[in-house]
C-alpha cells in the first residue's frame, strides 16, 4: 500500500464484522481498506461457540427481531458456504423444574417457523430412553427435544468474507494497527502503523469502528470521540475435552441458573463445552478461562451426562470478549446480542461504529452497515451478498458430499481423511491449493502428519496467514492433531523459535497433551 493512499471507505478490525462490511461495500463498487491490527479473526471471532443459530434463548428475552433474522440467516449462509457451514441436530433433555414442557414446545414451535426455515428439517420430541441419543445421558432425563441449527468454522468464515472482498479490490492488511483517525475535509485522515512501527497515511471518505471489544479503546484513543452509547464487555469461555458421547448430534444443557450450556463433536475426537457469561473489565487481547469456569462448566455436565468431566480432562480452552450493547440488563447472559450501528456524521465525515452482534448476522450486520453509510456515497451499489457463494462454495446444487465425492474420484490418490478435511477448509478453492500435483508427493515438503507445503504456501499466499499460531489455531485447527515435531518443522520453516505451541493470548496446548491417535 502505497503511503498517502486514497480510498472510499477505511474499515478498522478484521473479524466477522470488519470483514463482511468490507466484501459487502468492496461489492458494491467502494474502494476499501481494511486494517486488522493482529491476525483476521485473532478477537473474539476466533472464539464463538461457532453456532450459526437463532438462539432459541433469546426467545425468553422476547428478542424476536434477533431470532427471526439470525434464523433465516441461517439458511442464507448454508446456501452461501456449505464447506464451512453445516447443520446440526440439537437435543434439549428436559428438566420440568427449569422449564415447563409446554414452554419449550411453544418455543421450538416458533423457532421452527418465524424464521422461513426450508432446508433444516423441523423439531420433535424424543424418547431418550429408546433413541441412542438418550445413551449418553443420566437415566433421570427420559424426555427431550431436537431441534436443527448450523455449526460453523468461525475463523475460516472470516478469512473467506476477507478473500471475497480482496477479490473485489478491497485491500486487506494485517498485522497493521490504525493508530489515528481524524476528521479533515470531509473525509478522514488516518496512521496506520505495522509490527515494525513503521507508519503509513491514509485518507478515507468514510470510516467504520469495527474493533469489536475494542470499540471503545479505538474510539477514545484512536478516533478522539468517545461513543455515544455504552458499551458491555461479557466475557465467554470453553473447555475442549476427549469425546464424551458418540454420535453427529450437540446437546443444549438447562442450568440451574437459567442459563444454558452447549456440548458439541468436535475435530472428530473431541467434545467442545460451553459457554459461559461473565462481566468482564480487562484487557480483551489477555482474556483467559478461569479455575471458576472450568468448574462451572463441568458441572452441568456432570449434571445430565454419565461420564463425569473434571478439569484434568480438559485439553484445550479459549475464552473471547463479547462487545455487547449495554441495554442495562443485571445479568450478563441477558444482555441484549442483537447488534446496535451508530452513524456519526459530524463536519461531513462519516463514521459507523459497530456494537454487538453475533456470527450469524454479520452479512445482514454489513448491509445495514451500508445502508447507514448510503447517503455519503452517491454511487454506491446494490446489497448482493444474499446468493453470493463465499470463496470455496461455490459447489453445485450446494451440495458438499456430491463436491466431495467428486474431489476424491478427481484425486484418488488423496488419502480419504485429508481430503475430507481440505474440502471442508477449502471447498472448491482446494484445487487451487493442490494444483497440477498427481500423487502425494506433488503436494511438496512432507512436514508430519497430513502436514504438506501446498496448504502452507495457500495459506500465506492466499489467506494472509503469517505464524504458525495463524496456521493451527485460526486457519485450521490442526494445532489439536499435530504431532510436536510437526508443529516444530513447521516453525522452523517459518523462521519461528520459542516454546513449543504456545503463543500469547490464544489458550494452546502443545498437542503433546492430547496422546492417542494422530492425523
Ligand atoms: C464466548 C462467545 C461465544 C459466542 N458464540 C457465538 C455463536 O455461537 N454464534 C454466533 O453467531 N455468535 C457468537 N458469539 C458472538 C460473536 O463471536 C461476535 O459477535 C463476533 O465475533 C464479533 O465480531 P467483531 O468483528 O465485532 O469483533 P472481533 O472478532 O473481536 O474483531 C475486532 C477486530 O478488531 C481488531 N482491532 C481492534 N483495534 C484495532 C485497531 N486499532 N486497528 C486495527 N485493528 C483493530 C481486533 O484485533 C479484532 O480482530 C460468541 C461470542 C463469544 C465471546
Amino acid at each position: 500500500m502505497p503511503n498517502g493512499d486514497s480510498v472510499d471507505l477505511l474499515v478498522i478490525g478484521g473479524g466477522v464484522n470488519g470483514a463482511g462490511i468490507a466484501r459487502e461495500a468492496a461489492g458494491r463498487g467502494l474502494k476499501v481498506l481494511l486494517a486488522e491490527q493482529g491476525d483476521l479473526a485473532q478477537g473474539t471471532s476466533s472464539a464463538s461457540t461457532k453456532l450459526i443459530h437463532g438462539g432459541l434463548r433469546y426467545l425468553e428475552y422476547y428478542e424476536f427481531r434477533l431470532v427471526r433474522e439470525a434464523l433465516k440467516e441461517r439458511e442464507v449462509l448454508l446456501a452461501n458456504a456449505p464447506h464451512i457451514i453445516w447443520p446440526l441436530r440439537f437435543v434439549l433433555p428436559h428438566a420440568d423444574h427449569l422449564r415447563p414442557a409446554w414452554m419449550i414446545r411453544l418455543g421450538l414451535f416458533l423457532y421452527d417457523h418465524i424464521g422461513g426455515r426450508e432446508r433444516l428439517p423441523a423439531s420433535r420430541s424424543v424418547d431418550l430412553r429408546s433413541d441412542s441419543v438418550g445413551a449418553p445421558l443420566l437415566p433421570q432425563f427420559r424426555k427431550g427435544f431436537c431441534y436443527s441449527d448450523c455449526w460453523v468454522e468461525d475463523s475460516r468464515l472470516v478469512v473467506v468474507n476477507a478473500m471475497d472482498a480482496a477479490e473485489r479490490g478491497a485491500q486487506i492488511l494485517t498485522r497493521m494497527r490504525v493508530v489515528s483517525a481524524r476528521a479533515a475535509g470531509g473525509g478522514w485522515q488516518a496512521v496506520l502503523q505495522d509490527r515494525s512501527g513503521a507508519r503509513r497515511t491514509v485518507s478515507a471518505r468514510g470510516l467504520v469502528n469495527a474493533a469489536g471489544p475494542w470499540v471503545a479503546g479505538v474510539a477514545d484513543a484512536v478516533i478522539g470521540r468517545p461513543l455515544d452509547a455504552p458499551i458491555r464487555l461479557v466475557k465467554g469461555s470453553h473447555i475442549v475435552v476427549p469425546k464424551l458421547f458418540e454420535g453427529e448430534q450437540a446437546y443444549i444443557l438447562q442450568n440451574e441458573d437459567r442459563r444454558i450450556v452447549f456440548a458439541i463433536p468436535y475435530e472428530r475426537r473431541f467434545t467442545l463445552i460451553g459457554t459461559t457469561d461473565l462481566n468482564y473489565l480487562g484487557d480483551p487481547a489477555s482474556v483467559a478461562i478461569t479455575p471458576g469456569e472450568v468448574d462451572y462448566l463441568c458441572s452441568v455436565i456432570g449434571r445430565y451426562f454419565r461420564k463425569a468431566v473434571t478439569p484434568a480432562d480438559v485439553i484445550w480452552t479459549y475464552s473471547g470478549v463479547r462487545p455487547l450493547y449495554d441495554d442495562k440488563r443485571e445479568s450478563a447472559s441477558a444482555v441484549t446480542r442483537d447488534y446496535v450501528l451508530r452513524l456519526d456524521a459530524q463536519e461531513g465525515a462519516p463514521l459507523l461504529a459497530v456494537y454487538g452482534g453475533k456470527i450469524t448476522t454479520y452479512r445482514k450486520l454489513a448491509e445495514h452497515a451500508l445502508e447507514k453509510l448510503a447517503p455519503h456515497y452517491p454511487a454506491l451499489g446494490r446489497a448482493w451478498t444474499a446468493e453470493a457463494p463465499l470463496p470455496g462454495g461455490d459447489m453445485p446444487d450446494r451440495d458438499f458430499d456430491r463436491f466431495f465425492a467428486g474431489l476424491l474420484s478427481r484425486r484418488p490418490w488423496l488419502p480419504e481423511r485429508l481430503a475430507r478435511r481440505w474440502a471442508r477448509a477449502y471447498g472448491t478453492r482446494v484445487e487451487a491449493m493442490i494444483g497440477g500435483a498427481d500423487g502425494i508427493n506433488g503436494l511438496g515438503r512432507h512436514y508430519g502428519d497430513d502436514l504438506y507445503q501446498c496448504e502452507i504456501d495457500y495459506l500465506t499466499s492466499r489467506e494472509w496467514a503469517r505464524s504458525s499460531t495463524d496456521i493451527l489455531w485460526r486457519r485450521s485447527k490442526l494445532g489439536l492433531h499435530l504431532a510436536p515435531a510437526t508443529i516444530q518443522a513447521l516453525k522452523d520453516a517459518l523462521g519461528e523459535t520459542g516454546p513449543l505451541g504456545q503463543e500469547q493470548g490464544t489458550g494452546e496446548f502443545p498437542a503433546a497433551r492430547l496422546g492417542g491417535e494422530r492425523l
